[in-house]
This record gives C-alpha cells, sequence and structure tokens, in this order.
C-alpha cells in the first residue's frame, strides 16, 4: 500500500472554501517572518483518495469486530454495541470533571451503584473505581497491603507469587519495596500446599494469587492456601485478571480473598488490546477499606458528594475519579445482563474453553488435562519435536487463516505454550473453523513444515524481526 505522501499531487485539495470577501494583507506585516514555513511536506490529496487511503489502512487491523481472537488471558470479548451508545451520551461525556458535586449527583450515582454491583458480584466489602488498569489496580492492592502492615507496626518484607503469575504481579510488589518470593506449581498445576507451608512465614505480607489461574484451572487447593497465609498473619490478594470465568458461581471475598482488582476492559465490556483506556477497580475486606484511595463517594441524606475525610487513606491514584467512560459502559454491561445474564457469560465462556480443549487435545500436547475454566494451555512441544515447528510458527501460520494468534509462551511453566480463551461470545461454528484451522496447521507441521515456518503469507509484511520493529520502527517516508 502507498503512504499517503506518495498519492499526493501539487494541487490537489479535499475541501474548498469560499473566495474570501474580507481584504488580503500580507501576513508577514503580522507575524515574524521565522515562525512561517513553507518547508512543511503535507500531502495534498482529493476527499475520495483520503477517505480510501485510512479506509484501507484501517482494514490491515484486526479487532473483534472483524475476527475470532482468543487471546489467552486478555478476555477479547465482543462487547455489546449498545454499552458504547450508553457510554457516548452528552450528559456523561460534557460533565465537567470539576463540575459541583451538586450538578454530577446522576454520575455520581452511576459510580456508587457500580462499585455496590461489584461488591455483591465478588464478595467484597468495598471497591474503588480510581485505578486506570488491571496492573495499576494491582499496584494500588499491594499499597493498600502495605499501609495495613505498617498500621500493625508490622515490617513484613515479602510477597509469594506463584510461578504462574502474570509479569505485572511481581512488578507491583517489588515497585511497593517488597521482595518476591516464586511459589512452585504442582503437577496438577495448583499451588504446591507444601512449598506454600515452607515459604509462609510472619515476614510474608501476601500471597498474590490468580484464580484462576493462568493455566485456566480453579485452584483446587484454595481453603488450605487461604488457612496457610492468614494463619501466618499474611493477606490473600487476587488478580482477577480471570473473573470472566467465576461471574455468578463463586466469590473470591468468600474464598477468602482479602484484595482483588478487576480488569473492566476484559471483563465488562471495554474494548482492548489497542492500549485504549481501561480500568482496574479494586475490592477490599471490610478490614481494608479505611486504606482505599480518596476522595470516595458518600451518600447522606440522600446526596451524594465527595469525601477526603479518611486519614488512613493511601492517598490519590490517579487524577479526578478513574477512567470514567469505562465504568459506564461496564455499568451498563452489568445492568443489561443482571445476575442470570453475567452467570450464563461465565458458563458458556468455561464451556467454550473445555469444547476447544477436548477438539485439540489429541493434536496439541495438553500438559494439564482436566477440566479447564475460561482458557485452556496447550504446547507446541510435540510440534517441535516432530519437525521443528515451533509455537511462534504456528501462531504467525494462524494469521493466514484469518484468527488473531492465541496468547503463546505465556505461561512460562508450559513449554511452547498455546493460552486459547475463545470467550462466551463465540458461536460453534466459529470454534469449530478455528480448531480446524488448528488441526490443519497440526497436519501441515508434519508433511510440509516449511510452509508453517514462513507463515504468514498473506500479510502486508511477513516475518520481521519483532524487536526491531518494536524498538527502530520503520515509519519515516524517504522520497
Ligand atoms: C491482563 C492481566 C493483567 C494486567 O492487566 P492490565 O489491565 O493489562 O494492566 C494482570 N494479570 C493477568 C493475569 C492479566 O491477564
Amino acid at each position: 500500500m502507498e503512504l499517503i505522501f506518495e498519492i499526493s499531487k501539487t494541487g490537489r485539495r479535499a475541501a474548498d472554501v469560499p473566495k474570501c470577501d474580507i481584504p488580503e494583507i500580507a501576513i508577514d506585516s503580522l507575524i515574524e517572518k521565522k515562525y512561517l514555513r513553507d518547508d512543511l511536506d503535507l500531502p495534498e490529496v482529493s476527499e475520495i483518495d483520503l477517505v480510501r487511503h485510512y479506509t484501507n489502512l484501517s482494514r490491515r487491523n484486526f479487532g473483534v469486530d472483524l475476527g475470532f481472537y482468543p487471546l489467552g488471558s486478555c478476555t477479547m470479548k465482543y462487547n455489546p454495541k449498545v454499552n458504547e451508545t450508553v457510554a457516548t451520551f452528552t450528559q456523561f461525556t460534557s460533565l465537567h470533571p470539576y463540575a459541583p458535586d451538586a450538578f454530577a449527583q446522576g454520575n455520581l450515582r452511576l459510580l456508587d451503584e457500580t462499585q455496590k454491583h461489584l461488591c455483591d458480584i465478588f464478595g467484597m466489602a468495598h471497591f474503588t473505581l480510581q485505578p486506570a488498569a488491571g496492573a495499576h489496580g494491582e499496584l494500588t492492592g499491594i499499597m493498600i497491603i502495605k499501609k495495613y502492615f505498617e498500621q500493625k507496626g508490622e515490617n513484613r518484607r515479602f510477597v509469594l507469587i506463584p510461578d504462574t503469575a502474570h509479569g505485572t504481579n511481581p512488578a507491583s510488589g517489588a515497585l511497593c519495596g517488597f521482595e518476591t518470593l516464586t511459589l512452585r506449581s504442582n503437577k496438577e498445576g495448583d499451588v504446591d500446599v507444601l512449598h506454600l507451608e515452607s515459604l509462609m512465614t510472619e515476614d510474608v505480607a501476601a500471597l498474590m494469587l490468580t484464580n484462576p489461574n493462568t493455566l485456566g484451572l480453579f485452584e483446587k487447593n484454595m481453603e488450605k492456601v487461604a488457612q496457610i497465609v492468614h494463619g501466618k498473619g499474611g493477606l490473600i490478594y487476587g488478580d482477577g485478571a480471570n473473573a470472566n470465568a467465576f461471574l455468578g458461581k463463586t466469590r473470591p471475598g468468600d474464598l477468602g480473598f482479602d484484595v482483588i482488582q478487576l480488569n473492566l476492559h476484559k471483563t465488562f465490556s471495554t474494548p482492548h488490546g489497542g492500549g485504549g483506556p481501561g480500568s482496574g477497580p479494586v475490592g477490599v475486606s471490610s478490614v481494608l477499606a479505611d486504606f482505599l484511595p480518596v476522595p470516595r463517594i458518600t451518600k447522606k441524606g440522600g446526596i451524594y458528594g465527595w469525601s477526603y475525610d479518611f486519614p488512613l487513606s493511601i492517598g490519590r491514584v490517579r487524577a479526578f475519579y478513574g477512567n470514567f467512560n469505562v465504568v459506564v459502559k461496564a455499568y451498563a454491561y452489568i445492568r443489561s445482563l443482571g445476575a442470570e445474564g453475567l452467570t450464563r457469560a461465565s458458563e458458556m465462556a468455561v464451556l467454550n474453553a473445555n469444547y476447544i480443549k477436548e477438539k485439540l487435545k489429541s493434536y496439541y500436547d495438553l500438559p494439564y488435562d482436566r477440566v479447564c475454566m475460561h482458557e485452556c494451555v496447550f504446547s507446541g512441544k510435540r510440534q517441535v519435536a516432530e519437525s521443528g515447528v515451533h509455537t511462534s510458527d504456528i501462531a504467525k501460520r494462524l494469521i493466514d487463516f484469518g484468527y488473531h494468534p492465541p496468547t503463546i509462551y505465556f505461561p512460562l511453566i508450559v513449554p511452547e505454550a498455546l493460552m486459547i480463551e475463545p470467550t462466551e461470545t463465540e458461536s460453534k461454528e466459529t470454534l469449530d473453523a478455528f480448531c480446524e484451522a488448528m488441526m490443519e496447521i497440526s497436519r501441515e507441521a508434519k508433511e510440509n513444515p516449511q510452509r508453517v515456518k514462513d507463515a504468514p503469507l498473506t500479510t502486508p509484511v511477513r516475518r520481521l524481526d519483532e524487536v526491531l520493529a518494536a524498538r527502530k520502527p520503520d515509519v519515516v517516508w524517504k522520497k
């Protein structure tokens, strides 16, 4: 495809303005000459060329509106357009963040009700909506835990993190000044309870646990794990990125979690993947409520307002009140689906993942062969052994079949990992077609491995040096 500069023709334009009826004066009598530049190489194109150029460019992108996007751990579900529409209501979009509380009662009510719904769904006592993403929620949660122990006069040094955890977990612990200790998983993919017992001392502030974990498995020993951690006075932090697996089925608060973060842009209807705004609400048990960020919403005599009067608070973690529009979408999603709909969404997400797992397990190595939750993790090690085809090759070949690749090489404890999360919004036909493509690639890997290694064959650019492409993108137009 040509660059817009390459289709430029001097004098061509996309809009005409009427002839000016005001007398002309030389502009350099108004502005110093040095500010006037005529060396800018701006493209000159007609309206239709402009429209075609950008429409064609947009079609080079991949999104869930175009096709199946089974990127594990990211929950790339289809987000009902009605939630987008609601978020664009001018009552929401045009309210100034400095508007007096009296003028913002509806918006404050929406925030308050969202917090209450999240408390109900996840079994927590309080929520804050300030953090702007999952990792930011983790940071907020660990800051709360740190403050809790400071307040108790305890100086605990460590956080425990399972070897399956997302990289942001140790990063959040380290940013708050904790040292991280890696907790092993056992053969079934659960926390190794004996290892936990040996690591869990009164020097450990918290265990950061993702449940279901990034193998897509629900922690079988959850009760025991909670007993061990709480028994030493520690807290359990829950990475709630996988919440799409259990809405209406179980609640982290009931399982023993003291703090959790959610990713509204995964579970609650905000499209993501392009780096747009996210939201990472943090829920806490009642013992930790005093440490939540300020301002917090209050309601007195039926009137909503913001209060900063929480002296033990960790303070602000975000300007204003968080990414408000993302919360609006979550609110619309929760209210439109209701308890029944949310439960059904999780049931379908789990059913779809198990369907794919069962269909593909004779084609790809399945290191943890048990009922999974919302995602399943295969290993490409059979293909490596048989024909030298790696997981990265399989992922690239999927692009030729019109699919976004799944998450690969994560979690780290699975060699050549392929982590597939279909989500609840896909039909059986889509899942079948995807499985057919995966089967076809496994056949190709045997019969014509070079074809898989050369993939993608159908894209504008083929194999890039990914590190170089990220660090030194080739975007400069050379005449
Ligand atoms: C996505 C994810 C995170 C981080 O969330 P962001 O919103 O991307 O910051 C943390 N843990 C897990 C398991 C995740 O999948």
